[in-house]
């Protein structure tokens, strides 16, 4: 168990203070845009002085509303973040008071679920779709994303009634750049051994990360990183696991939870509510357009192919955070993470790294079942 982490309430505590802001924001006329992937460049919408949050679910009790309308064998991260969204649109009760302060929904095209979901979502909220291309290596991707891009600024300004200088968007992503480093430091700080701090107290807050404004998120890790910076026995000295796979939005931490009480120690994620989200910086010193449009179309995320950079990277974190092995987690029904564990498989073994599968929703009903499979998995590579 780590010790009580003095920075840590900083971000259970930032909620209310966050929906203040956008409140207070609001007032002044400024658009607020909600967001459902890291495919969404942050830089262009706040470069038109909007603010943004994201609305990906990770609650359970939403799912039955979205059941309503969407088939149930679906992924639960598009059948919750469906379900808040109905639920606040039509006064229910489940109590997400972000969502009424959605101007517009900036979507984006990547798996089928989700498109398809985003359709029915206009009948609730305006909602934009930024189209990808899913052979992101070739020139011609390059161009395509970043004719998109231009398409979305062009998009952004009409909504806001500012224009999107050249000069305001370099601003914006030496901005995202200096979060990213935060991260960095962060994440080096989980390389020791043991690690000054247990995985499951990382997720909350990298999932802040895509709430809170940039300053607030930026103010917390700063002074989270400076305590773990002096934290001298941590007592986080199980196995050390990798997990990677599916994003992890606010509300689901079962299987990290799970993990750490049967013992393990959860040193690094690879996915949208880890490394994903930070590892790469934008160039600071070329066109700003091209620049973001490079980096966007990087991120390794399953709905791409081939996804070689993803397979290549997965191996990479395990051995630089020296993990014994690697949880592979899947949000039910999500096909592009379940297929490519395969590949993510065979390039562990060649390095001699177990990996465990697991699949799950939101739900409590597999819990117990999971909790065996970790302890084996755990028992195995002790
Ligand atoms: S997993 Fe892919 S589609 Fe989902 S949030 Fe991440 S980048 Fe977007
Ligand atoms: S987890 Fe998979 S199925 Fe669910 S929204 Fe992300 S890519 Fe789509």
């Amino acid at each position: 168990m780590s010790p009580t982490l003095q920075s840590l309430p900083f971000f259970q505590d930032s909620y209310e203070l966050r929906i203040a802001q956008l409140q207070e924001e609001r007032k002044r006329g400024i658009k607020v845009i909600g967001t459902f992937c890291l495919y969404v460049p942050d830089e262009i919408i706040f470069a038109s002085g909007a603010d943004r949050i994201v609305l990906c679910g990770g609650r359970a009790d939403t799912i039955p509303v979205a059941e309503q309308s969407l088939p149930r064998n679906i992924c639960p991260l598009i059948k919750s973040s469906f379900g808040a969204v109905i639920d606040a649109c039509c006064g229910g009760s489940l109590a997400c008071p972000h969502i009424p302060l959605i101007d517009v929904v900036v979507a984006e095209a990547t798996c089928d679920g989700k498109k398809k979901m985003y359709e029915l979502l206009t009948d609730y909220l305006p909602t934009y779709v930024l189209d990808l291309p899913q052979k992101p290596g070739s020139p011609e991707a390059r161009e395509y994303f970043l004719s998109e891009i231009r398409k979305f600024a062009r998009f952004m300004e009409q909504l806001t009634g500012n224009i999107i200088t050249d000069e305001a968007l370099r601003r914006e992503i030496r901005s995202s750049n200096a979060t990213k480093r935060l991260l960095h430091r962060l994440f080096a700080l989980r390389k020791s051994d043991p690690s000054p701090i247990r995985g499951s107290e990382v997720l909350r807050v990298m999932q802040k990360q895509f709430f809170l404004s940039p300053d607030m998120f930026r103010k917390g890790i700063s002074l989270l990183c400076d305590e773990l910076e002096h934290v001298v026995s941590s007592g986080n000295t199980g196995p050390r696991i990798m997990i990677s796979g599916c994003p992890m939005a606010a509300g689901n931490t079962k299987v990290p939870d799970i993990i750490e009480q049967k013992g393990g120690v959860i040193v690094v994620e690879e996915s949208c509510t880890g490394t994903r989200s930070f590892l790469d910086l934008v160039d600071e010193d070329v066109d700003p357009w091209k620049a973001l449009a490079e980096r966007y179309l990087e991120i390794p995320c399953a709905c791409m192919t081939p996804n070689d950079q993803r397979i290549a990277r997965i191996v990479e974190l395990a051995k630089e955070y020296n993990v014994r092995g690697v949880v592979y987690y899947t949000l039910q029904f999500c096909h592009a993470y379940n297929i490519e564990r395969l590949r993510v498989q065979k390039a562990l073994k060649k390095e001699g790294i177990p990996l465990l599968a697991i699949e799950s929703d939101y739900g409590e009903s597999d819990t117990e079942q999971i909790g065996i499979r970790v302890e084996a998995f755990l028992e195995m590579i002790a």
